[in-house]
């Protein structure tokens, strides 16, 4: 499929979600010439994409052969890329910056792994990679704690504020002639065994000539919609905003499954949790509590910090953690588009450019042969 739609109020494209995946896909199909309507039942990033971390992390290839390396390696590239012209397409400053790491560790396992990625880093990455010890640790953040014994720096990350970013990402696809259209998808029509359209709640029916399903934890539904598996679930984390006391962190800072880094604001942000709770999206003292027992852990002066701002949301999360990205099995013309994890902020983009090369029916320009939903149980 190639330029504006044939079919006068018909769209090339409907898109169901509004979050970094579906604002990602539609930037790119929309700069492409394709017609597109993005259909949102809240509003732009009002779940994960706008309340992330909003940490750009390249994935460590310390697995063999990890299936998920092209896509981190172009999700790179292309946030490198879309910096340099997305806030002049859209008119959202989104706050891209790069930002050197230092991931430590608190235990002889995590000391272990730590050195798997190091060596990782040093013979695949030709950026800063330094290995620290406890006494060059404190010379280079004096503020971390007793239990902090090794750590890992490097110059690879980057940081965006999430909300900016997937508004940027959808104001510039606007820009381009995409349309939003706020209403709740409840299912799909068919006719002669193929996909016409998607119902909306209130019953009425868009067709298009074909369809992205981003709709991030909420991507189980497709499973009826589809007659397909596709097993997506929700995994809830939590974030702290802090006023803290003393100098912003210089670096970003994680541990284990948790992270710490002073953002543009002035504000230091600090999580995580990870909960199978369901769509249950609020905030709760069991997060709060967690959290601050693992940063004060690692960084004891935030004992004194005031909390400014605690939210909660929720990571689409596939059995297998790898993201899902590809046609839907018996389904012409449905594409799938979910799955990213802790990772959807980094790997949005990426995300979307592949399905965008699917839908234009091309072969898609990143490797995600692997992250095909046909990996799942199949039809059914
Ligand atoms: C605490 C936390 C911290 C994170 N930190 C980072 C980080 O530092 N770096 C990183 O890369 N990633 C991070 N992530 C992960 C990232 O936020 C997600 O992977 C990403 O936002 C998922 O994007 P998405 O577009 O797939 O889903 P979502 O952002 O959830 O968007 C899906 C959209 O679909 C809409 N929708 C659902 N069903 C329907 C329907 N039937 N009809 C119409 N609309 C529908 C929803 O309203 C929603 O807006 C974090 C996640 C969490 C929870």
């Amino acid at each position: 499929m190639s330029g504006r739609s044939s079919t006068p109020g018909r769209p090339d494209v409907v898109i169901v979600g509004g979050g970094v995946v579906g604002c990602a896909t539609a930037y790119f199909l929309a700069r492409d010439g394709l017609s597109v309507m993005l259909i949102e039942r809240d509003s732009v990033a009002s779940h994960a994409s706008g309340f992330a971390y909003g940490g750009l992390s390249p994935i460590i290839g310390v697995e063999e052969d990890d299936p998920m390396l092209p896509l981190s390696d172009a999700a790179d590239a292309i946030h490198r890329e879309l910096a340099g012209r997305l806030p002049g397409e859209s008119g959202v400053e989104y706050e891209y910056r790069r930002k050197t790491s230092l991931t430590v560790a608190t235990s002889p396992l995590e000391v272990d792994d730590l050195r798997l990625a190091y060596d990782w880093l040093a013979t695949n990455y030709d950026g800063e990679v330094v290995w620290h010890d406890q006494k060059s640790l404190r010379e280079l953040e004096p503020r971390v704690g007793a239990s902090v014994i090794a750590g890992l720096f490097a110059d690879r990350s980057g940081e965006v504020e999430p909300y900016r970013f997937t508004l940027a990402l959808w104001q510039a696809a606007e820009r381009s002639g995409a349309v939003m259209r706020n209403a709740a998808v409840a299912g799909v029509e068919r006719s002669g065994g193929n996909v016409r359209g998607v119902r909306l709640e209130n019953g009425e029916e868009i067709t298009a000539g074909a369809f992205v399903l981003a709709a991030g934890p909420w991507m189980g539904k497709a499973t009826e919609w589809l007659g397909i598996d596709i097993p997506i679930s929700p995994l809830k984390g939590q974030i702290l905003r802090l006023k803290a006391p003393g100098e912003p962190l210089a670096v970003s800072l994680s541990w284990s499954h948790n992270y710490a880094t002073t953002k543009p604001g002035g504000l230091l942000w600090c999580g995580t949790t990870e909960e199978r709770v369901g769509f249950d999206e609020t905030p709760t003292a069991f997060g709060r509590d967690t959290i601050m027992a693992s940063v004060i852990e690692v960084l004891p002066y935030l004992a004194d910090a005031e909390l400014v701002q605690h939210t909660a949301c929720l990571r689409p999360v596939a059995p297998d953690g790898l993201p899902v990205i590809g046609p839907a099995p018996g389904n012409s013309g449905v594409f799938i588009a979910s799955g990213s994890g802790r990772k959807g902020i980094f790997l949005g983009p990426a995300m979307g450019r592949s399905i965008a090369d699917m839908v234009e029916g091309r072969e898609s320009s990143i490797d995600v042969s692997r992250l095909s939903p046909d990996r799942f149980a199949g039809i059914r």
